[in-house]
């Protein structure tokens, strides 16, 4: 196929809004198109609220307008839920938070939509749902979403997402680990600049790797480093000392040395199946995040990390928390939403 014909209106929006080009005459020398069909592209896209031209530069002849990707051309819904909370956003089309309001995960996902139409989301393009546990499309969520807003609706695990998200905002890094330790430990995995979920959803599911001494698990095997390092475990190191996972991790912050050698162990637990992890993928960074990850588990991650992965894989790597935090599933979410509503494909169905 010709560069030309590739060059459909979603190419034409593709450049506009990943590669910051900005005017008809770059676009038509770019692409290869005569101006006429690149001004017919553009108008297209201008009509579709994704593109706005901003008044030019004067240089002497005709002022010739600039071209910008239009992020407050539309929106799309997220919601990031954990096994106990999350929260629920509205984001416009460059992915930036409008509005957020945290949600109970019991509720159902009607309590979300009634909560996403309560925000006055204005015309969605698309809908993003992170979930806890392995990766799988829930039809009767995407239906139950579809039927009040009738647009692509994507569901991908909560620790794949969050992945999603870190990755946005280190744009300059391809490869990067993304570990959640909380309730349950989980990876997402970006390879070469993408995200990795194996061939049936299940990569990076560290939590169920064995260690020595680990324990029978939920999941059915024996000795997974989520029974000596997980959150429940965790708890029950510390004899309901804390209730949960805030409330432990809000000990530590105030130095209960207890508190603190436990979540340190953690670390270094959770940094042995890390060390593996990080020696088969070779990241450039690991960014660690959820409810337990304070400087005391990262310093234990650490520890394990640049003591036992090999020195090739180790010498320049990060070991980091989270830059995101509590807004990684949201952001994340928008992103996996977005780069499927904006692909060039999608946008050329829609026009
Ligand atoms: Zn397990």
């Amino acid at each position: 196929m010709s560069r030309a014909a590739a060059a459909t209106s979603g190419e034409v929006l593709r450049l506009i809004r990943e590669e910051s080009v900005r005017t008809r005459a770059e676009l038509a020398r770019l692409t290869g198109l005569s101006r006429p069909v690149i001004g017919q592209r553009v108008t297209d896209l201008i009509e579709a609220g994704l593109v706005v031209e901003l008044p030019g530069v004067s240089s002497g002849g005709r002022p010739a307008g600039r071209l910008e990707f239009h992020g407050s051309g539309g929106t799309v819904l997220v919601a990031s839920l954990g096994h106990t909370h999350g929260h629920l956003a509205v984001c416009d089309l460059s992915g930036t938070i409008l509005r957020k309001e945290p949600v109970h995960v019991g509720a159902g996902i009607e309590t979300a939509i009634d909560l996403w139409k309560a925000m006055d989301p204005g015309p969605v393009r698309g809908v993003g749902i992170a979930l806890p546990g392995p990766a799988h499309e829930d039809e009767r969520i995407v239906k139950a979403v579809r039927d009040v807003f009738p647009v692509p609706v994507h569901i991908d695990n909560d620790v794949n997402v969050m992945a999603l998200g870190e990755h946005r905002v280190r744009n300059d890094v391809a490869d990067l680990l993304f570990v959640k330790a909380s309730t349950g430990i989980g990876a997402g995995v970006i390879s070469g600049g993408r995200l990795q979920r194996g061939a049936y959803g299940g990569a990076g599911e560290i939590g169920h790797i064995p260690v020595p001494d680990g324990l029978l698990c939920g999941c059915g095997t024996v000795g997974c480093v989520e029974t000596v390092a997980g959150g429940a475990a965790l708890l029950a190191q510390l004899g309901g000392r804390a209730r949960d996972l805030p409330e432990l991790a809000a000990l530590a912050r105030a130095g209960d040395l207890e508190a603190v050698a436990v979540l340190r162990e953690a670390g270094r637990r959770i940094g042995d199946v890390v060390a593996a992890a990080v020696n088969i993928l070779n990241p450039a960074i690991v960014v660690l995040g959820g409810d337990l990850s304070g400087k005391n588990l990262i310093a234990g991650v650490r520890e394990s990390v640049y003591q036992r992965a090999a020195a090739m894989a180790t010498r320049r790597l990060r070991v980091e928390p989270s830059m995101l935090g509590d807004d990684a599933g949201l952001l994340g979410c928008a992103t996996m939403i977005l780069d499927h509503v904006l692909a060039p494909a999608a946008i050329d169905a829609s026009l």
